[in-house]
């Protein structure tokens, strides 16, 4: 019919106009993430409030970007003393979390740390929260 095309242009121009906007006010309004977002690496605890990391070693063998390094306790090989993420180096492919035998490492939601200092991007996963600067690139 002549002129439909038209009216189902407006219609949906008058739509989008009702609907209020889509933007966010960021950062005055914190959008939150997916679950399945992939932003900054963590590691749970085991049921003895410990790393779940059981240094296997699977995660740094298949890390593309050499971004992890592990510690192992010279008392138990099943244990990490160190756990780092140089998260400046992390292109996020997830393949350490879909790797670990032990489901020990996962993404958080957490979007929030840009830094003007490479150094503050590397975590100690096993010293939950620290971080260091330089000295303490995986190798
Ligand atoms: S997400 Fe990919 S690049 Fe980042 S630490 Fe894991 S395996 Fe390495
Ligand atoms: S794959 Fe999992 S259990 Fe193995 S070293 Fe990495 S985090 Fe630890």
């Amino acid at each position: 019919m002549f002129g439909s095309g038209l009216a189902k242009g407006l219609g949906i121009t008058m739509r989008r106009l009702l609907a209020g906007p889509v933007t966010e006010l960021y950062p005055y309004d914190h959008k939150v993430l997916t679950p399945a977002s992939r932003t900054f690496l963590a590691m749970y605890v085991n049921e003895e409030g410990g790393p779940a990391c059981k240094a296997c070693n699977t995660c740094i063998v298949g890390c593309p970007d050499h971004v992890l390094r592990l510690e192992k306790d010279p008392d138990d090989n099943r244990k990490p003393l160190e756990f780092v993420v140089n998260s400046g180096r992390c292109t996020f492919c997830g393949l350490c979390v879909e790797n670990c035998p032990y489901d020990a490492l996962h993404f958080t939601p957490d979007y929030e740390r840009a830094t003007y200092d490479r150094g503050t991007l590397i975590y100690h996963l096993v010293h939950e929260g620290a971080h260091t600067g330089e000295g303490d690139e995986p190798k």
